[in-house]
């Protein structure tokens, strides 16, 4: 089969899942961000493509890695893609990220939202920003504690070259999606305290290919999603 008309496939299929999730859990359905890590540009491209003509005018693309996302970035000037930054950020990289995207959603500390408020362009609009939560209290895992939220997002919301958005986890990867489930419902707690204190918090992201349903089921308003559009990663493929 053609790659492209394989990855329309995929696009339908999510497409499907989310919007029947929606449908179940009774709430309106969440924007897509489509997670290219390890994709390269063509990739991206096509896909964007897909979902331009589907309706959608500013598709938006996740990246983890600030390095490789600069190429893809350049390299797809001309599309109209609304760039996430989901992967951890180190401080000596606020500013390449600053420059380079529209939204950064892993901000974990203080130190780390005021690089990027120095660092956003003057000429750009203020940087979207989400603070990500280590909802599962998970040692090795990056995000603030639950209970640092209200401070951080004080210190974000204080910035005029950031705006605050909202709140994104990543949940341990229990392998039963009702343990999973519980973290989301967590995260929609705290997301309902912080948009009740902050104008502007619309975002929830929350929900990757294997637990989408679940995520849009507690409240997502932004699922990531990688392997379900794009395939395996390091399948070997072609281009
Ligand atoms: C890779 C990644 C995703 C997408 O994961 P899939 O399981 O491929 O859908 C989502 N969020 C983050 C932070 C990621 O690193």
């Amino acid at each position: 089969m053609p790659q492209d008309t394989e990855l329309a496939q995929r696009l339908q299929a999510v497409t499907l899942r989310i919007v029947n999730a929606a449908r179940r859990a009774d709430r309106p359905a969440p924007a897509l961000l489509a997670v290219g890590k390890t994709r390269d540009a063509g990739e991206i491209d096509a896909l964007c493509a897909l979902r331009m003509a589907r309706g959608e005018p500013r598709p938006g693309f996740g990246e983890n890695y600030v390095q490789e996302a600069a190429g893809k970035i350049q390299a797809l000037a001309g599309r109209p893609i609304e760039w996430h930054l989901i992967g951890h950020l180190q401080s000596n990289k606020a500013k390449q990220a600053a420059e380079l995207f529209d939204w950064v959603q892993t901000i974990d500390r203080p130190k780390l939202a005021a690089a990027l408020a120095r660092h956003r362009p003057p000429q750009h609009a203020p940087l979207n920003a989400l603070v990500q939560v280590n909802i599962d209290d998970e040692d090795s895992k990056h995000g603030c504690r639950p209970e640092d939220v209200p401070a951080l997002a004080a210190t974000i919301a204080a910035e005029s070259g950031l705006a605050l958005r909202g709140l994104m986890a990543i949940p341990a990867p229990h392998p039963d999606p009702e343990r999973r489930r519980a973290a989301f419902a967590r995260m929609r707690a705290l997301f309902g305290a912080l948009a009740a204190t902050h104008s502007g918090v619309d975002t929830l992201s929350m929900g990757m290919s294997d637990d989408l349903e679940q995520a849009v089921a507690e409240g997502a308003t932004l699922v990531r999603v990688g392997t379900a559009l794009f395939g395996p990663r390091g399948n070997g493929r072609t281009r």
